[in-house]
């Protein structure tokens, strides 16, 4: 016993090591995007790189081979944290073990470049240039999944990654009935009187919107003292380390809603990462259960919590006595329907919270249809154009505001889009068992009470970090497994009375 008592410490430090790189990558990135001089971009990312293979070399070592051997003959004898460890770095170790280093590096390598052929293509609206690339990177996709293996269909592995134990089986049910009334509320909605929300493109002053966002941050209970808000092109939220998670934002001048919810939904990842089991620290298990579950905090906060008119009954009054000149001639109804406006329209990342999971859905089926062999890489703008007109009516007059708009398939990461639909589906689950246990969960955000909610979550999400599955949480917050119903019913109920239908 004594052997394994030892094998156990020198397993522990080997993972704290493998931590601390992935810390110093986190850092190094998040100065990368928020202070870094130009010119020393280059060399940041030969460092990065550096770590980076460091990291990976760690994760699929002969040394490693031998702790996941030696400790899984014990498993029994285990505490679940180190149960759990040893099984989430399994995962990683044998999925990445099935692939030849040079497999893996050709497809390093590709990626890198088609990043950039994707920035130029999608500058200069040209798909062809894409395309060779995008065909690629989905052989590859089809080659590693015959590697994996994989039950039922291909894509399953692929999701498996960003979102364990889900399926296309799964997910094709959460969807055909969200689609299916999105798409009947939207043609309601369409035949609606149109919410005037120009109020929001008048002009806010910067400093201003940045004293409000703070404000804002301390009082849904985002801890200043473990994190920092700071501003990037792209926002994000970033957890470079137990008592350190760091959020950024945008702030424009003509836009409101840019800085105040991207804070608020950047503030719902750092909240999450912030509450994770100290228990936890220095393994594998500190950080999110799942992309799904990550995007489901954000938007809980952006959107269930951020968007409704308990929150602004709050905070309406702070923001008017703030922006006096812009805000005196609008109420706090104009208000709250101008920031819950919904309406069909080209960008993904700029879509409002009704039409934003039909943008997910046709990226998932061409998506599974590439990987499936149903569809081919050069009739996806054509595909694309008919699938934006069948879900949401419009069709983009070129590819770069079509099928070039996103970076995801450039850096191939096939089975992520997913995720930020399972976010909405979960966030409303989550707020529907909530607010069983808090009956007053409007009043309470109202009075500006936060508190209640924050444990909540922290209570039934949060502190497990990476311990349970998504379908564990989702399961014992909840008491049945993931249903887009209660989507539904929110966005029903929140429209219906936004619009007056
Ligand atoms: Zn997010």
């Amino acid at each position: 016993m004594a052997a394994i008592e030892e094998q156990i410490q020198s397993f522990r430090e080997y993972v704290r090591r493998m931590i601390d790189y992935k810390s110093a990558i986190a850092l190094l990135g998040w100065d990368a995007r928020t202070k870094l001089p130009r010119k020393g971009v280059e060399a940041r990312s030969q460092v990065i790189g550096t770590l980076s293979t460091e990291y990976f070399s760690m994760s699929t070592s002969n040394t490693m081979g031998d702790y996941l051997t030696t400790l899984l003959v014990h498993e029994q004898d285990l505490d679940p944290v180190l149960q759990r460890t040893i099984e989430v770095l399994k995962k990683d170790f044998d999925r990445m073990s099935k692939i030849q280093v040079d497999r893996y590096e050709k497809f390093i390598v590709l990626t890198n470049t088609a990043q950039t052929v994707w920035e130029e293509a999608k500058a200069t609206n040209d798909f062809a240039m894409f395309e060779p690339y995008l065909a690629s990177i989905v052989d590859f996709q089809k080659e590693f999944i015959g590697y994996w293996g994989y039950e039922g269909h291909p894509y399953n592995t692929l999701l498996d990654a960003f979102e364990p134990d889900m399926t296309v089986d799964i997910l094709d049910q959460l969807f055909a009935g969200l689609r299916q009334d999105t798409v009947a509320l939207l043609s309601e909605i369409e035949k609606a009187q149109p919410i005037d929300d120009t109020v929001l493109s008048r002009h806010f002053d910067v400093e201003r919107q940045r004293e409000f966002c703070q404000h804002v941050l301390r009082k849904i209970g985002y801890d200043l003292e473990a994190g920092r808000l700071d501003e990037s092109g792209h926002p994000f939220a970033t957890g470079i380390a137990p008592g350190d998670v760091r959020i950024t934002t945008r702030f424009l001048a003509d836009f409101l809603s840019t800085s105040i919810f991207g804070v608020i939904h950047e503030s719902g990842h750092a909240m999450y990462e912030q509450a994770i089991g100290e228990n936890l620290r220095s393994t594998p298990l500190h950080d999110g259960a799942s992309m799904g579950i990550h995007e489901s905090q954000s938007r809980f906060w952006e959107n269930i919590v951020g968007r409704s008119y308990a929150f602004w009954q709050y905070f309406y009054g702070d923001l008017q006595k703030m922006f006096p000149e812009q805000l005196a001639d609008i109420t706090l109804d104009q208000f709250h329907r101008a920031i819950n406006v919904a309406k069909p329209s080209l960008i993904r990342t700029e879509a409002d919270e009704l039409t934003y999971n039909l943008h997910i859905m046709i990226r998932y089926e061409i998506e599974k249809g590439l990987i499936d062999g149903s569809m081919a890489v050069h009739d996806l703008p054509q595909i694309w154009r008919s699938k934006m007109k069948e879900y949401l009516g419009i069709e983009p007059p070129n590819d770069a505001e079509g099928v070039l708009q996103d970076i995801h398939w450039s850096t191939g990461d096939f089975g992520y889009f997913p995720s930020y639909s399972l976010g909405n589906i979960y966030s409303a689950q989550l707020a529907h068992a909530m607010q069983k246990e808090l009956p007053d969960f409007d009043a309470m955000i109202a009075r500006g009470e936060f508190a209640p909610i924050a444990t909540w979550l922290k209570q039934h999400i949060h502190q497990h970090g990476r311990l349970l599955t998504p379908k564990q949480l989702i399961e014992k917050a909840t008491h049945e497994p993931s249903d887009a119903k209660y989507l539904v019913a929110y966005l029903n109920d929140k429209y219906r009375t936004v619009y007056g239908i």
